[in-house]
């Protein structure tokens, strides 16, 4: 029998970073949810290098509940990080990722699990009015737009880290060896039967969100350097550009000469000025652009792990 059928294990794996005001209340919800349902449920733990109370919270949750892992990592390495180990530890055949700050309602569970039985390997929930504030929407929107733009990968606007994947489809992610990991535009790449769940964002339970306006940066910077060569050749398209300008001026400057007219030749400083301003501003950028790629290449080739584990307590 398969596993869609028989005794299905459901994993549920859920990063937290300083999170010890909501752990105890969320866990709550989701105990209440899979308490329901007959499955063999694992809920993983991530604690990715909390400065807080949080361990202290997650194991005492472990000690009360068998279902609980709680892994440790050595130090704070970003959601994205901490939700690939998560998925490295998990053994289910389908297993759900979500946030532990409440803002992924445990609700969704059961039609998770639902949509997976009726085959679908990605089941990706999709949130339909933003629960955060105006800035993040305005942000998220326009980031959206940018990377549909310019990456060959669509992906799905509000389609945040609360998905179900089938046992196929996390180790096919597994098999992906990116270091800077964007994971909602690797399952968009990887492809398999996916379905979009739609669902209406939650405030957060308590806490402020552990996601920096420099992390949301990095997090948009992945995005595009590793699913996007447009940067490129928006630089060789400045080049072409450049270069036909370049004989427009030599065209006009010989115009000048066959006339004898050498005093028109003289002045034109400020121009000058500018083409230069101009072309070097251009060429920085583009040496930036190039710079960016070689330095993603660089930490990709060191081929370090992407997260360390210190502890598994179950
Ligand atoms: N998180 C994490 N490491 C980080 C930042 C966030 O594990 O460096 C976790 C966090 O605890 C939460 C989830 O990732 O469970 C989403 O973060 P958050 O709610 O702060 O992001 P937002 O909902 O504001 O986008
Ligand atoms: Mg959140």
């Amino acid at each position: 029998m398969s596993p869609r059928k028989s005794k299905l294990r459901v994993d549920l794996v859920i990063p937290v970073y300083n999170e010890e005001g909501v752990v105890e209340q969320t866990y709550e919800e989701i105990r209440k949810v899979i308490d329901a349902l007959p499955y063999k449920f694992t809920i993983y733990y991530v604690d990715d290098g909390s400065e807080d109370g949080t361990v202290a919270s997650l194991n005492a949750l472990a000690r009360r509940d068998k279902r609980v892992v709680v892994l440790e990592l050595s130090r704070n390495f970003g959601h994205q990080a901490a939700l690939t180990a998560g998925l490295d530890a998990a053994q289910g055949d389908f297993v759900i990722s979500m946030d532990a700050d409440g803002q992924h309602p445990p609700s969704l569970i059961p039609q998770m699990i639902e949509l997976f039985q009726q085959g679908y390997d990605v089941v990706q929930a999709q949130r339909l009015d933003e629960g955060g504030t105006s800035f993040k929407r305005l942000t998220s929107a326009a980031f959206y737009r940018i990377i549909n733009a310019i990456s060959g990968t669509q992906m799905v606007p509000g389609a945040a880290d609360f998905r179900g994947l089938s046992r196929q489809a996390v180790d096919a992610l597994k098999s992906m060896p990116e270091y800077h990991r964007f994971l909602r535009g690797m399952v968009s790449a990887m492809g398999y039967n996916s379905v979009i769940l739609p669902y209406h964002e939650t405030r957060r339970v308590a806490g402020r969100s552990k996601y920096s306006l420099g992390k949301m940066v990095r997090l948009a910077m992945d995005a595009i350097f590793s699913f996007s060569l447009v940067p490129l050749y928006i630089g060789m398209s400045a080049g072409v550009i450049f270069l036909c300008l370049a004989a427009l001026e030599m065209v006009y400057v010989y115009s000048f000469w066959l006339k004898g007219d050498t005093v028109s030749l003289a002045p034109g400083w400020s121009s000058l000025m500018f083409v230069i301003l101009i072309a070097s501003g251009v060429i920085l950028i583009v040496l930036g652009f190039i710079g960016v790629y070689i330095g993603y290449i660089f930490q990709q080739v060191k081929q370090r792990p992407v997260y360390h584990l210190k502890k598994r307590t179950e």
